[in-house]
Protein backbone atom coordinates (compact mmCIF):
# COMPACT_ATOMS: atom_id res chain seq x y z
CA UNK A 1 0.00 0.00 0.00
CA UNK A 2 0.96 3.39 -1.24
CA UNK A 3 2.17 5.65 1.82
CA UNK A 4 -0.36 8.13 1.58
CA UNK A 5 -3.00 5.80 2.21
CA UNK A 6 -1.47 3.42 5.01
CA UNK A 7 0.31 6.59 6.95
CA UNK A 8 -1.16 9.73 6.56
CA UNK A 9 0.44 11.39 9.12
CA UNK A 10 3.88 10.75 8.06
CA UNK A 11 3.09 11.23 4.53
CA UNK A 12 1.68 14.51 5.28
CA UNK A 13 4.89 15.75 6.98
CA UNK A 14 6.90 14.55 4.29
CA UNK A 15 4.68 16.64 1.99
CA UNK A 16 5.11 19.50 4.43
CA UNK A 17 8.81 19.04 4.42
CA UNK A 18 8.68 19.10 0.79
CA UNK A 19 7.09 22.11 0.73
CA UNK A 20 9.59 24.12 2.97
CA UNK A 21 12.73 23.06 1.13
CA UNK A 22 10.90 24.49 -1.75
CA UNK A 23 9.55 27.62 -0.38
CA UNK A 24 12.89 28.70 1.68
CA UNK A 25 16.82 28.79 0.96
CA UNK A 26 19.19 26.74 2.37
CA UNK A 27 22.36 28.02 3.24
CA UNK A 28 23.34 25.63 5.78
CA UNK A 29 26.64 24.60 4.35
CA UNK A 30 26.47 20.75 5.17
CA UNK A 31 23.37 20.26 3.15
CA UNK A 32 22.47 20.15 -0.71
CA UNK A 33 19.99 18.58 -2.38
CA UNK A 34 20.15 15.72 -4.10
CA UNK A 35 18.85 14.38 -7.54
CA UNK A 36 16.08 12.12 -8.30
CA UNK A 37 18.05 9.44 -9.66
CA UNK A 38 20.03 9.08 -5.56
CA UNK A 39 16.37 9.84 -4.17
CA UNK A 40 15.33 6.66 -6.25
CA UNK A 41 18.39 4.43 -5.27
CA UNK A 42 18.51 5.46 -1.43
CA UNK A 43 14.47 4.65 -1.28
CA UNK A 44 15.06 0.96 -3.02
CA UNK A 45 14.37 -2.32 -2.13
CA UNK A 46 17.96 -2.95 -1.46
CA UNK A 47 16.78 -1.72 2.06
CA UNK A 48 15.53 -5.10 2.43
CA UNK A 49 18.79 -6.63 2.39
CA UNK A 50 21.52 -8.32 4.60
CA UNK A 51 25.15 -8.34 3.91
CA UNK A 52 27.60 -8.41 6.65
CA UNK A 53 31.19 -8.50 5.17
CA UNK A 54 32.27 -7.39 2.09
CA UNK A 55 31.73 -8.24 -1.65
CA UNK A 56 32.36 -12.25 -2.00
CA UNK A 57 32.81 -12.51 1.62
CA UNK A 58 29.62 -12.06 2.93
CA UNK A 59 27.89 -14.25 5.89
CA UNK A 60 24.32 -14.47 3.93
CA UNK A 61 23.31 -15.80 1.00
CA UNK A 62 21.34 -13.69 -1.71
CA UNK A 63 23.89 -11.45 -1.57
CA UNK A 64 25.47 -11.55 -5.72
CA UNK A 65 23.52 -8.21 -6.71
CA UNK A 66 24.31 -6.43 -3.81
CA UNK A 67 27.92 -7.44 -4.01
CA UNK A 68 27.97 -5.72 -7.61
CA UNK A 69 26.32 -2.87 -6.52
CA UNK A 70 29.17 -2.60 -3.87
CA UNK A 71 31.92 -3.04 -5.85
CA UNK A 72 30.72 -0.80 -8.34
CA UNK A 73 30.59 2.15 -5.45
CA UNK A 74 33.78 1.15 -4.69
CA UNK A 75 35.64 1.46 -8.07
CA UNK A 76 33.96 4.43 -8.17
CA UNK A 77 35.03 6.17 -5.24
CA UNK A 78 38.62 5.25 -5.86
CA UNK A 79 38.63 6.75 -9.13
CA UNK A 80 36.85 9.42 -8.36
CA UNK A 81 39.20 10.49 -5.52
CA UNK A 82 42.36 8.87 -7.15
CA UNK A 83 42.34 6.49 -3.94
CA UNK A 84 43.98 3.14 -3.70
CA UNK A 85 41.35 1.64 -1.41
CA UNK A 86 37.90 2.99 -0.54
CA UNK A 87 35.22 1.66 2.24
CA UNK A 88 31.66 2.54 1.39
CA UNK A 89 29.86 1.71 4.18
CA UNK A 90 30.32 3.81 6.91
CA UNK A 91 26.65 5.44 7.69
CA UNK A 92 27.84 8.74 8.70
CA UNK A 93 31.03 11.04 8.56
CA UNK A 94 30.80 10.47 12.41
CA UNK A 95 30.99 6.54 12.04
CA UNK A 96 33.94 6.94 9.33
CA UNK A 97 35.94 9.39 11.90
CA UNK A 98 35.51 6.71 14.40
CA UNK A 99 36.44 3.44 12.45
CA UNK A 100 40.05 5.07 11.63
CA UNK A 101 40.58 5.60 15.00
CA UNK A 102 39.91 1.95 15.85
CA UNK A 103 41.59 0.62 12.57
CA UNK A 104 44.84 2.85 13.83
CA UNK A 105 44.66 3.88 17.22
CA UNK A 106 45.13 2.24 21.10
CA UNK A 107 42.76 3.41 23.49
CA UNK A 108 44.54 6.35 25.17
CA UNK A 109 46.81 6.79 22.36
CA UNK A 110 47.63 10.38 21.38
CA UNK A 111 45.95 12.26 18.38
CA UNK A 112 46.37 15.91 17.18
CA UNK A 113 43.34 17.58 15.94
CA UNK A 114 41.54 21.25 15.18
CA UNK A 115 40.22 22.95 18.12
CA UNK A 116 36.12 22.93 18.02
CA UNK A 117 36.31 26.44 18.30
CA UNK A 118 38.20 26.88 14.82
CA UNK A 119 36.11 24.75 12.87
CA UNK A 120 36.80 21.25 13.99
CA UNK A 121 34.02 18.68 14.33
CA UNK A 122 32.58 16.90 17.79
CA UNK A 123 34.31 13.66 15.95
CA UNK A 124 37.83 15.44 16.11
CA UNK A 125 38.18 14.78 20.15
CA UNK A 126 35.24 16.73 22.22
CA UNK A 127 34.97 15.51 25.64
CA UNK A 128 31.21 14.55 24.98
CA UNK A 129 32.31 12.13 21.96
CA UNK A 130 33.61 8.94 22.21
CA UNK A 131 36.97 10.20 20.29
CA UNK A 132 37.01 12.28 23.26
CA UNK A 133 36.47 9.73 25.89
CA UNK A 134 39.11 7.03 24.71
CA UNK A 135 41.89 8.80 22.88
CA UNK A 136 43.82 11.36 24.33
CA UNK A 137 43.27 14.58 21.91
CA UNK A 138 45.39 17.43 21.97
CA UNK A 139 44.02 20.39 19.63
CA UNK A 140 46.26 23.14 17.47
CA UNK A 141 43.84 26.33 16.44
CA UNK A 142 44.13 28.73 13.67
CA UNK A 143 46.25 32.47 14.51
CA UNK A 144 44.18 34.92 16.33
CA UNK A 145 44.90 37.13 13.93
CA UNK A 146 44.59 36.01 10.79
CA UNK A 147 42.06 33.09 11.72
CA UNK A 148 44.28 31.16 9.31
CA UNK A 149 46.08 28.22 10.14
CA UNK A 150 49.57 28.72 11.31
CA UNK A 151 51.55 25.24 10.33
CA UNK A 152 54.36 26.95 12.15
CA UNK A 153 52.36 26.46 14.88
CA UNK A 154 50.88 23.13 14.30
CA UNK A 155 54.66 21.90 13.66
CA UNK A 156 55.38 23.08 17.11
CA UNK A 157 52.87 21.43 18.73
CA UNK A 158 52.92 18.54 16.81
CA UNK A 159 56.67 18.50 17.98
CA UNK A 160 56.06 18.66 21.94
CA UNK A 161 52.91 16.06 22.00
CA UNK A 162 54.28 13.65 19.27
CA UNK A 163 50.98 12.30 18.33
CA UNK A 164 50.18 8.79 16.45
CA UNK A 165 47.57 10.79 14.22
CA UNK A 166 47.18 13.90 12.77
CA UNK A 167 44.41 14.69 12.01
CA UNK A 168 43.21 18.10 9.46
CA UNK A 169 40.00 18.88 8.01
CA UNK A 170 37.10 20.98 9.79
CA UNK A 171 33.44 22.00 9.64
CA UNK A 172 33.64 25.87 9.52
CA UNK A 173 36.69 26.73 8.15
CA UNK A 174 36.30 29.11 5.29
CA UNK A 175 40.34 28.91 3.72
CA UNK A 176 42.00 25.71 1.52
CA UNK A 177 43.72 23.41 3.59
CA UNK A 178 47.72 22.08 2.66
CA UNK A 179 47.66 18.54 2.87
CA UNK A 180 51.48 18.81 2.12
CA UNK A 181 52.72 21.14 4.68
CA UNK A 182 50.46 19.07 7.18
CA UNK A 183 52.15 15.61 5.91
CA UNK A 184 55.44 17.13 6.33
CA UNK A 185 54.74 17.95 9.80
CA UNK A 186 53.39 14.38 10.42
CA UNK A 187 56.68 12.99 8.81
CA UNK A 188 58.50 15.01 10.92
CA UNK A 189 57.05 13.50 14.33
CA UNK A 190 56.05 9.69 12.78
CA UNK A 191 52.12 10.53 12.97
CA UNK A 192 49.50 9.21 10.61
CA UNK A 193 48.07 11.81 8.84
CA UNK A 194 43.90 11.68 8.09
CA UNK A 195 42.17 14.16 6.24
CA UNK A 196 38.24 14.85 7.24
CA UNK A 197 37.36 15.98 3.99
CA UNK A 198 33.14 15.91 4.81
CA UNK A 199 32.79 19.44 3.86
CA UNK A 200 35.00 19.98 0.76
CA UNK A 201 34.57 16.17 -1.32
CA UNK A 202 33.20 17.42 -4.05
CA UNK A 203 35.11 20.67 -4.48
CA UNK A 204 38.11 18.30 -4.22
CA UNK A 205 36.67 15.83 -7.37
CA UNK A 206 35.94 18.94 -8.80
CA UNK A 207 39.60 20.01 -8.58
CA UNK A 208 38.68 23.55 -6.71
CA UNK A 209 40.12 21.88 -3.58
CA UNK A 210 43.81 20.37 -3.34
CA UNK A 211 43.29 16.50 -3.40
CA UNK A 212 44.35 14.95 0.34
CA UNK A 213 46.30 12.19 -1.88
CA UNK A 214 48.99 11.37 -1.83
CA UNK A 215 50.06 13.05 1.24
CA UNK A 216 47.50 11.34 3.44
CA UNK A 217 47.60 7.96 4.39
CA UNK A 218 43.93 7.98 5.26
CA UNK A 219 40.67 10.28 3.93
CA UNK A 220 37.21 10.35 5.69
CA UNK A 221 34.34 12.08 4.50
CA UNK A 222 30.54 12.44 4.17
CA UNK A 223 28.70 11.93 1.07
CA UNK A 224 25.81 13.77 1.74
CA UNK A 225 27.85 17.41 1.55
CA UNK A 226 29.23 19.28 -1.21
CA UNK A 227 29.57 16.02 -2.77
CA UNK A 228 25.85 15.82 -2.67
CA UNK A 229 25.01 12.42 -2.39
CA UNK A 230 22.71 10.30 -0.04
CA UNK A 231 23.21 10.92 3.92
CA UNK A 232 26.33 8.95 4.40
CA UNK A 233 29.99 8.37 5.35
CA UNK A 234 33.21 6.98 3.50
CA UNK A 235 36.72 6.13 3.97
CA UNK A 236 39.51 6.49 1.64
CA UNK A 237 42.97 4.93 2.40
CA UNK A 238 46.20 3.84 1.10
CA UNK A 239 46.86 0.82 0.74
CA UNK A 240 49.86 0.17 2.98
CA UNK A 241 50.47 1.03 6.23
CA UNK A 242 53.60 3.24 6.43
CA UNK A 243 54.51 2.66 10.45
CA UNK A 244 53.44 -0.71 10.71
CA UNK A 245 55.96 -3.42 9.40
CA UNK A 246 54.63 -6.16 11.05
CA UNK A 247 51.09 -5.60 9.66
CA UNK A 248 50.77 -3.14 6.40
CA UNK A 249 47.77 -3.61 5.60
CA UNK A 250 46.40 -0.26 5.35
CA UNK A 251 43.19 -1.38 3.62
CA UNK A 252 42.53 -4.63 5.82
CA UNK A 253 42.51 -2.34 8.87
CA UNK A 254 40.06 0.03 7.84
CA UNK A 255 37.57 -2.35 6.90
CA UNK A 256 37.82 -4.58 9.74
CA UNK A 257 37.43 -1.58 11.91
CA UNK A 258 34.14 -0.60 10.11
CA UNK A 259 32.94 -4.34 10.19
CA UNK A 260 33.03 -5.93 12.38
CA UNK A 261 34.58 -3.36 14.28
CA UNK A 262 31.55 -0.64 15.01
CA UNK A 263 28.88 -1.44 12.36
CA UNK A 264 26.73 -4.48 11.60
CA UNK A 265 24.96 -4.80 8.42
CA UNK A 266 25.48 -2.06 5.80
CA UNK A 267 22.96 0.20 4.50
CA UNK A 268 22.88 -1.45 0.37
CA UNK A 269 20.12 1.31 -0.44
CA UNK A 270 22.67 4.14 0.82
CA UNK A 271 25.91 2.28 -1.08
CA UNK A 272 23.86 2.15 -4.04
CA UNK A 273 22.66 6.11 -4.32
CA UNK A 274 26.49 6.31 -3.14
CA UNK A 275 27.34 4.90 -6.31
CA UNK A 276 24.62 6.90 -8.09
CA UNK A 277 26.18 10.11 -6.96
CA UNK A 278 29.27 9.27 -7.23
CA UNK A 279 28.89 9.03 -11.44
CA UNK A 280 27.42 12.18 -10.85
CA UNK A 281 30.27 13.92 -9.70
CA UNK A 282 32.11 12.19 -12.67
CA UNK A 283 30.32 14.55 -14.90
CA UNK A 284 31.64 18.06 -16.63
CA UNK A 285 28.14 19.58 -15.26
CA UNK A 286 29.50 18.45 -11.53
CA UNK A 287 32.79 20.09 -12.15
CA UNK A 288 31.09 23.47 -13.55
CA UNK A 289 28.82 22.91 -10.52
CA UNK A 290 31.68 22.76 -7.61
CA UNK A 291 33.36 26.13 -9.47
CA UNK A 292 29.91 28.09 -9.19
CA UNK A 293 29.66 26.80 -5.32
CA UNK A 294 32.86 28.89 -4.72
CA UNK A 295 32.64 31.72 -7.40
CA UNK A 296 28.69 32.53 -5.28
CA UNK A 297 30.60 32.35 -1.92
CA UNK A 298 33.24 34.85 -3.01
CA UNK A 299 30.31 37.05 -4.69
CA UNK A 300 28.88 36.70 -1.51
CA UNK A 301 31.59 37.35 0.74
CA UNK A 302 32.61 40.87 -1.17
CA UNK A 303 28.80 41.78 -0.33
CA UNK A 304 29.38 40.83 3.08
CA UNK A 305 32.16 43.06 3.62
CA UNK A 306 30.36 46.01 1.73
CA UNK A 307 27.89 45.95 4.34
CA UNK A 308 30.59 46.03 6.93
CA UNK A 309 29.81 42.77 8.22
CA UNK A 310 32.99 41.01 9.45
CA UNK A 311 34.16 37.83 7.78
CA UNK A 312 35.95 35.63 9.58
CA UNK A 313 39.78 35.23 7.70
CA UNK A 314 38.59 37.91 5.82
CA UNK A 315 36.82 35.88 2.82
CA UNK A 316 37.01 32.15 1.53
CA UNK A 317 38.73 29.78 -0.38
CA UNK A 318 35.88 27.13 -0.42
CA UNK A 319 31.88 27.12 0.22
CA UNK A 320 32.00 28.09 3.18
CA UNK A 321 31.33 31.86 4.94
CA UNK A 322 31.68 32.23 8.62
CA UNK A 323 30.31 35.70 9.93
CA UNK A 324 31.38 37.40 12.57
CA UNK A 325 27.52 39.24 13.83
CA UNK A 326 28.68 40.71 17.21
CA UNK A 327 28.64 43.87 16.62
CA UNK A 328 24.87 44.04 15.59
CA UNK A 329 23.67 41.60 17.92
CA UNK A 330 23.62 39.73 21.01
CA UNK A 331 22.22 36.65 19.94
CA UNK A 332 23.47 34.87 16.80
CA UNK A 333 20.58 32.91 18.31
CA UNK A 334 18.40 35.55 17.55
CA UNK A 335 19.75 36.20 13.77
CA UNK A 336 19.38 32.83 12.84
CA UNK A 337 15.73 33.00 14.20
CA UNK A 338 15.37 35.96 12.01
CA UNK A 339 16.75 34.94 8.73
CA UNK A 340 14.61 31.47 9.22
CA UNK A 341 11.68 33.72 9.55
CA UNK A 342 12.20 34.99 6.11
CA UNK A 343 12.55 32.01 4.52
CA UNK A 344 16.80 31.85 4.78
CA UNK A 345 17.39 28.98 6.67
CA UNK A 346 20.94 29.17 8.43
CA UNK A 347 22.86 28.11 11.40
CA UNK A 348 24.46 29.81 14.12
CA UNK A 349 28.44 28.89 14.77
CA UNK A 350 31.68 29.61 16.97
CA UNK A 351 34.13 31.68 15.71
CA UNK A 352 37.93 31.24 16.63
CA UNK A 353 38.46 32.54 20.39
CA UNK A 354 34.90 33.06 20.32
CA UNK A 355 33.89 34.55 23.46
CA UNK A 356 30.33 33.62 23.93
CA UNK A 357 28.87 29.88 24.57
CA UNK A 358 28.41 27.63 21.67
CA UNK A 359 24.67 27.54 22.52
CA UNK A 360 24.94 31.47 21.54
CA UNK A 361 27.80 31.86 19.96
CA UNK A 362 28.86 35.05 17.83
CA UNK A 363 28.95 33.93 14.31
CA UNK A 364 26.76 32.78 11.49
CA UNK A 365 27.73 29.79 9.08
CA UNK A 366 26.62 30.12 5.50
CA UNK A 367 27.42 27.74 2.30
CA UNK A 368 26.33 28.14 -0.92
CA UNK A 369 26.19 23.86 -2.31
CA UNK A 370 22.44 23.74 -2.09
CA UNK A 371 21.68 27.27 -3.71
CA UNK A 372 24.21 26.46 -6.11
CA UNK A 373 22.45 23.29 -6.96
CA UNK A 374 18.95 25.47 -7.37
CA UNK A 375 20.94 26.98 -9.98
CA UNK A 376 22.07 30.70 -8.07
CA UNK A 377 24.95 32.40 -9.99
CA UNK A 378 26.64 35.67 -8.62
CA UNK A 379 23.62 37.68 -9.80
CA UNK A 380 21.23 35.82 -7.04
CA UNK A 381 23.92 35.47 -4.83
CA UNK A 382 24.86 39.08 -4.57
CA UNK A 383 21.25 40.32 -4.09
CA UNK A 384 20.12 37.27 -1.58
CA UNK A 385 23.68 38.36 0.54
CA UNK A 386 22.03 41.59 0.37
CA UNK A 387 19.01 40.38 2.08
CA UNK A 388 20.76 38.92 4.85
CA UNK A 389 22.94 42.05 5.14
CA UNK A 390 19.60 44.06 5.62
CA UNK A 391 18.06 41.59 7.98
CA UNK A 392 21.15 41.17 10.52
CA UNK A 393 21.36 45.22 10.49
CA UNK A 394 18.02 46.14 10.70
CA UNK A 395 15.71 43.49 11.95
CA UNK A 396 12.79 45.19 11.79
CA UNK A 397 9.17 43.77 10.98
CA UNK A 398 9.58 46.27 7.86
CA UNK A 399 12.40 44.72 6.61
CA UNK A 400 11.35 41.08 7.12
CA UNK A 401 7.79 41.55 5.27
CA UNK A 402 9.64 42.78 2.77
CA UNK A 403 13.09 40.39 2.50
CA UNK A 404 10.63 37.13 2.91
CA UNK A 405 8.35 38.28 0.40
CA UNK A 406 12.04 38.65 -2.24
CA UNK A 407 13.03 35.11 -1.16
CA UNK A 408 9.77 33.64 -1.74
CA UNK A 409 10.35 34.95 -5.30
CA UNK A 410 13.78 33.46 -5.31
CA UNK A 411 13.10 29.98 -4.29
CA UNK A 412 9.57 30.28 -6.67
CA UNK A 413 11.98 30.70 -9.70
CA UNK A 414 15.14 28.25 -8.93
CA UNK A 415 12.76 25.45 -8.29
CA UNK A 416 13.66 21.82 -6.83
CA UNK A 417 12.18 19.09 -8.17
CA UNK A 418 10.81 16.82 -6.04
C1 LIG B 1 29.69 16.80 8.94
C2 LIG B 1 31.02 16.40 9.45
C3 LIG B 1 31.24 15.15 10.05
C4 LIG B 1 30.14 14.21 10.45
O1 LIG B 1 29.27 13.79 9.55
P1 LIG B 1 27.89 13.08 10.03
O2 LIG B 1 27.47 12.38 8.78
O3 LIG B 1 26.98 14.17 10.46
O4 LIG B 1 28.20 12.13 11.12
C5 LIG B 1 32.54 14.82 10.40
N1 LIG B 1 33.56 15.65 10.18
C6 LIG B 1 33.39 16.87 9.62
C7 LIG B 1 34.58 17.75 9.41
C8 LIG B 1 32.12 17.28 9.26
O5 LIG B 1 31.96 18.50 8.74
Amino acid sequence: MKLKNQDKKIYSLIQKEIKRQKETLSLIASENYVSEAVLEAQGSCLTNKYSEGYPKKRYYAGNEVIDNIESLAIKRAKELFGAEHANVQPHSGSQANEAVYLALLNPKDKVLGIDLFCGGHLTHGSSVNISGKFYKFYTYGVDKKTELLNYKEIEKIALKVKPKLIVCGTTAYPRAIDFKKFRVIADKVGAYLMADIAHIAGLVVAGEHENPFPHCDVVTSTTHKTLRGPRGGLILCKKTDRLDKKNPDLAKKIDTAVFPGIQGGPLDHVIAAKAVAFLEAKKPVFKKYAKQVVKNAKAMSEIFQKEGIRLVSGGTDNHIILLDVSEFSDSSKKIQNDLEEVGIITNRNTIPYDKRSPFDPSGIRLGTPAITTRGFKEKECVLLAKLISEVIKNPSKATKQKVKKEIKKLACKFKLNY
